[in-house]
């Protein structure tokens, strides 16, 4: 779970980004936003309409996947995708707070963290340009331990 600090701040940041945008603050968008900003670990819409559902708000999945877009573009929320083009979410802030890189395993879509300062410091010291970055986030995309045994266990059985 994402602590309340980091739920108020994506909450209140979208809701000034859909005013800049002409945006409407509709009902769904501020329950999404607000769903979203205590959830700290990664998460589907499928999970997120599900989640929603359980706290007695019926919300469409047209609807969820608009609004989670909505903050994808005002990079509250990250989006990562699986080797099957399948999708998920992180929240940004969560993601943010840490100079550490994300391992994310593309068969299960697990995802862990590595501290490496060395990498993040070299790139945080890169010159942009005139572009002026706010942070940085770096994801290795591979197969965690569990998959790789798994697939190695699958493959056994294959020779039998
Ligand atoms: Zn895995």
């Amino acid at each position: 779970m994402a602590d309340n600090k980091t739920a108020d701040l994506l909450y209140t940041t979208f809701m000034s980004y859909l005013r800049q945008n002409k945006l409407r603050e509709t009902y769904e968008r501020r329950v999404i936003a607000q769903t979203v900003g205590l959830l700290g670990e990664r998460f589907d819409i499928d999970s997120l309409t599900v989640l929603l559902e359980s706290k007695g708000e019926h919300i469409s999945r047209a609807t969820v996947y608009n609004t989670i877009s909505l903050l994808v573009k005002a990079m509250l929320v990250v989006r990562h995708q699986f080797d099957s083009g399948q999708y998920f979410y992180e929240v940004q802030s969560a993601a943010r707070n840490s100079n550490r890189l994300h391992l994310i395993c593309t068969t299960c879509g697990k995802v862990s963290n590595m501290r490496s300062n060395k990498i993040v410091r070299e790139v945080s010291e890169m010159k942009f340009g005139t572009f002026t970055p706010d942070y940085i986030t770096l994801s290795v995309y591979g197969i965690c331990s569990k998959c790789a045994k798994r697939s190695r266990r699958d493959q056994l059985n294959l020779f039998k």
